[in-house]
């Protein structure tokens, strides 16, 4: 099988109401946080189902954001995962408190019997992600943050449009609600704005907080201030960060929201085509699902079965970029990156799980630009590659 264009691992779909939006903006002449933010502000907390929303221009600035409003700081501990993006672990270090790693389950999700087991008189909060866009076991992860008065801070970058139970990431459910909860609109995520994020809670306190530290701690934000009853005065109640979200960036999230569904609708049969494609194959295994949770297929991460190839991850990504197409890895454990060495020598810290997946991960191409030939192409090579590089029955060890 031969195609006539690589394929991407990512290609945003941006269409003309995202670029005739953005030029509205642009000739509305305003530019910064203003009325578009506002209004994506409220579209997406209805879509989520949450009470309170602030856009903020990264998921990154979410997590701090209610890191530091929720006073998480030295001397603290939260407790995260192993098999994530750099920014779960650098936010918690930002404010000061120390991030401790419990490991996965099966799902690639932090592990709630090992997040138990991290649990100190110091631990504060958790972080849990939403890998590829599959719910963690939030019901047992707000059940132990009741039972040890812990925060609850969801990472939600990949996890825009993910159920758990029935309901969206960000809405509250009869088995609880976390205290805030950070989406990321970077240019690969589902929703893009090219960089921007959200993050939303259901306490209003919580959100005020958060608006005064977004925007230096400012008592009040430029709309509020220059629009009508509003004047010059402004007072800095404490030196905060500046993480606000455009209008330029909110126009093109309006309508990116609004073809979530369409969108998570199109990852989810590219999906059902890769399973059906690997589910035969003793060299592959297909991406984890759960039948509590609505996957958003942010990522469809394959586990390569090592003990029945001849080749590596590294290879196999090679084999694949030979084809025409472009993989991707997620997430190098946190343990393995220079700047956590530190973390990584307490023995707490060692999840075993999650450097027994990471050889196995392979992120497939996996966007709603990608048509039906596209997806079959690359499931058809994923499975020419493994029975190539397969090993023979004879001297599989088991
Ligand atoms: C992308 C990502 C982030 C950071 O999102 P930004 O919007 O780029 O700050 C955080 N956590 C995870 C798991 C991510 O994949």
């Amino acid at each position: 099988m031969n195609i006539l264009e690589p394929i991407p691992f990512h290609k945003p779909s941006i269409g003309e109401e995202e670029i005739q939006e953005v030029v509205d903006c642009l000739r509305s002449g305003w530019l910064t946080s203003g009325p578009r933010t506002a209004q994506f502000e409220s579209e997406f907390r209805a879509y989520v189902g949450a009470a309170q929303s602030l856009a903020v221009n990264s998921c990154t600035a979410g997590l701090h954001l209610a890191l530091a409003a929720l006073e998480i700081g030295p001397g603290d501990e939260v407790i995260t995962t192993p098999l994530t993006f750099c920014a779960t672990a650098n936010t918690i270090l930002h404010v000061g408190a120390t991030p401790v790693l419990a490991d996965i389950g099966a799902d690639g999700n932090l592990d709630p019997a090992s997040i138990e087991a991290h649990i100190t008189s110091r631990t504060k909060a958790i972080v849990p992600v939403h890998i590829a866009g599959l719910s963690c076991d939030m019901d047992q992860i707000w059940s132990l943050a009741r039972r040890h008065n812990l925060k609850v801070i969801e990472d939600a970058a990949h996890a825009v449009g993910t159920h758990w139970r029935g309901l969206p990431i960000g809405a509250p459910q009869p088995g609880g609600a976390s205290d805030a909860v950070a989406y990321s609109f970077y240019a690969t995520k589902n929703l893009t704005t090219g960089e921007g994020g959200m993050v939303t809670t259901q306490d209003k306190e919580l959100i005020d907080r958060m608006k005064v530290l977004c925007l230096h701690g400012i008592s009040r934000d430029a709309w509020n201030r220059y629009s009508k009853g509003g004047n010059w005065y402004y007072q800095v109640l404490e030196p905060g960060f500046k993480y606000n979200l455009t209008d330029l960036q909110s126009a093109i999230g309006i309508h990116q929201l609004r073809k979530q569904e369409a969108f998570i609708a199109t990852r989810t049969a590219w999906a059902k085509m890769y399973t059906e494609a690997f589910m035969g194959s003793a060299e592959l295994e297909p991406a984890p699902e759960s039948a509590n949770s609505r996957h958003c297929w942010h990522l469809y991460s394959l586990r390569l079965n090592l003990s029945r190839l001849t080749i590596d991850r590294a290879q196999f990504i090679q084999e694949l970029e030979k084809a025409g197409i472009t993989a991707s890895v997620h997430f190098i454990p946190l343990p393995l990156h220079p700047a956590y060495s530190e973390l990584a020598a307490r023995p707490e810290n060692a999840c075993p799980n999650a450097l027994a997946l990471y050889p196995r991960l392979v992120s497939l191409p996996l966007h709603p630009a990608m048509t039906e030939e596209e997806v079959s192409y690359v499931a058809t090579t994923v499975k020419e590659i493994a029975w190539r590089a397969r090993r023979s029955e004879s001297i599989v060890v088991l």
